[in-house]
């Protein structure tokens, strides 16, 4: 039964950065929230790289010299690797190249996500939001097609009904409230699988190089690498692929991160000295959509509205905007017109991320393709400037769309001309 006075305006299900990212908004506009975080910061989490576009949030919500304090790795550029290029020989785009408008710095972070978690959450406490740790949420409450609160349970048995005027699932791929609700479609192209850690002791990258991550290509359509450098010499290596490619492949999971790396001179050369410090992270089946991501009295944030494929580090910036757009959103609810507040609400945010979905499609179509764009002169600006984040800006959606256009295009020519040294191996005659 819900009681005459609320615990909150907004109850936050999860305190990653979505969820740490609307609280601080709404407690630094005045309004009271509970975040509810299952685990307890500092915890692991994957998604170390972050877009240029976080900047402008982070610097918003007064968090950019939290960031400075801790000393997060400051990277300045992008390299793309190709598996049988000479070693070092790389696309290299640098990020002060073509500065979005109004950029802060330039250069954006790598983190280390249980130490960037902990101190969101905490920044989001210090600016006046509560948070609850270690409690999680089982499920939203209703009261008719209204959520109206949430029930949170400790493992100690502790137990409660907590209720609010609205109701965030910012929960990430767990996805709570669209699990409970069954609006979680499983994206029908991707079934990628992802396997990392933490390593040291590798390869030293090009002298001007050092602060780049590093995108490999592996020769495989559904394949790349990734090295993320963070503080103190730790480097985070990871590949992707295609799921069905593990399970045909008969290896351990190590055996197969091996002969992946093994598949880009570069990356193989550059972890030949690399010493593995933590144990091996798998993860799978990330990629999905939600039917809607709002509805009477709740919204979704973050991962917990969609997952798009990590090749662009898109994860945390979708997690930040789709917050200060939720948080918009909230506000113009409670003036009247809930429904109409949310659906733009939806329709923004679904504008923003179709482009981030949409250039992962065409990079896993062909790979090529980026490089050819980001090394035309005609295109590399536009390129660079869509792929440094923030595709809500309708300048930024301009670009990106008319980008889009071309490049599937330029794909439609390639896949249809036999003699094209673009197509896939396989596809190519000869
Ligand atoms: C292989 C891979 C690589 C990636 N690389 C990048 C990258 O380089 N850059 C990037 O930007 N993104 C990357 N991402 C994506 C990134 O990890 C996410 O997009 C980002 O963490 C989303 O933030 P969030 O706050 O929505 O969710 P999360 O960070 O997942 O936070 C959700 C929180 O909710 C809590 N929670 C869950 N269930 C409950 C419950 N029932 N009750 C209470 N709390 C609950 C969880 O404990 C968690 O703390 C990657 C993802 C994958 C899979």
């Amino acid at each position: 039964m819900r009681p005459g006075e609320l615990d909150a305006d907004v109850i936050i299900i999860g305190g990653g950065p979505a969820g740490s990212t609307l609280a601080t908004l709404l407690s630094q506009a005045g309004h009271k929230s509970v975040v509810i975080e299952r685990d307890i910061h500092p915890r692991d989490h994957v998604g170390e790289a972050l877009t240029p576009s976080t900047n402008f949030v982070f610097d918003l919500i007064g968090f950019l010299p939290k960031m400075e304090e801790a000393g997060f790795f400051h990277k300045s550029g992008v390299g793309w690797t190709a598996p049988n290029s000479p070693i070092w020989k790389f696309l290299a785009i640098r990020t002060s190249d073509y500065p979005p408008p109004n950029a802060i710095q330039p250069y954006s972070y790598n983190v280390e996500r249980d130490l960037l978690d902990a101190l969101l959450l905490r920044h989001a406490f210090e600016s006046g939001a509560k948070v609850l740790q270690g409690v999680a949420v089982k499920k939203v409450l209703f009261e008719g097609d209204r959520a109206v609160g949430v029930r949170a349970a400790a493992t100690d048995g502790w137990e409660r009904d907590l209720f609010a005027r609205t109701i965030v699932d910012a929960s990430g791929r767990r996805c709570l409230l669209a699990t409970q609700l069954g609006l979680k479609r499983k994206d029908p192209q991707f079934n990628q699988y992802a396997i990392y850690s933490w390593f040291k002791t590798l390869g030293a990258s090009p002298p001007g190089f050092e602060d780049f991550l590093f995108l490999h290509f592996l020769g495989l359509e559904r394949a790349w690498g990734w090295q993320i450098p963070m503080r103190n010499g730790i480097v985070s290596v990871g590949v992707v692929t295609d799921k069905g490619d593990f399970r045909k492949s008969g290896k351990s999971h190590e055996q197969f991160f091996e002969s992946l790396i093994g598949r880009n001179r570069t990356m193989s050369q550059t972890m030949q000295s690399a010493e593995r410090i933590k144990p091996w992270w798998i993860e799978g089946d990330y990629s999905y959509k939600m039917e809607q991501f709002s509805g009477r009295g709740w919204l979704l944030v973050g991962d917990a509205l969609r997952f798009v494929d990590p090749i662009f580090s898109s994860g945390v910036d979708v997690a930040l905007y789709s917050a200060l757009f939720a948080h918009e959103a909230i506000e113009q609810s409670w003036r009247g017109n809930e429904q109409g507040a949310f659906q733009a609400y939806e329709k923004r945010v679904s504008e923003g991320v179709d482009i981030w979905y949409e250039l992962t499609e065409l990079f896993y179509r062909l790979q090529l393709l980026f490089t050819w764009f980001a090394i035309s002169r005609r295109h590399r600006q536009d390129l660079v400037r869509v792929l440094q984040g923030n595709p809500y800006l309708p300048e930024t959606q301009t670009t990106a769309r008319q980008l889009i256009v071309l490049m599937r295009e330029f794909h439609d020519r390639t896949i249809s001309n036999p003699e094209s040294l673009l197509r896939p191996a396989g596809l190519r005659r000869g």
